[in-house]
């Protein structure tokens, strides 16, 4: 495999398996032939194909029945979330500055409607 001629941008996303950042190829043989990107774990180099970091990274997860596990990757250096209590969900804001938060409690944070 060709790997010497990519070029990789980090996503704001995480690995499902070893919480590593999730890079998105830019150049070179990235994309698939039906034009999706290649996305590929810095970490543990897990890589797949697909619309987005979604095929790798927690926000993708789904339970063996299907349902979607509702997590999110989120940065936690957004402004909007100065006054999270990261501590509560294990989480020490780091060199990342990235982490893993249940959607529904991440839309509560933002102040936007709880929806369905
Ligand atoms: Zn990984
Ligand atoms: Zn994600």
């Amino acid at each position: 495999m060709e790997t010497d001629k990519r070029t990789w941008a980090m996503t704001d996303h995480l690995c499902s398996r070893c919480g590593g950042r999730i890079l998105v190829c830019v150049t070179g043989r990235g994309p698939s032939p039906g034009g999706n990107p290649l996305f590929m774990c810095a970490d543990c180099e897990a890589a797949a194909w697909g619309m987005g970091p979604d095929v790798l990274c927690w926000c993708g997860q789904k339970y063996r029945n299907g349902d979607s596990m509702g997590m999110t990757c989120v940065r936690t250096d957004d402004d909007r979330l100065s006054g999270f209590p990261w501590g509560q969900y294990g989480i020490r804001p780091g060199r990342l500055k990235l982490a893993v938060l249940p959607r529904a409690h991440l839309r509560v944070a933002l102040g936007e409607a709880s929806g369905p």
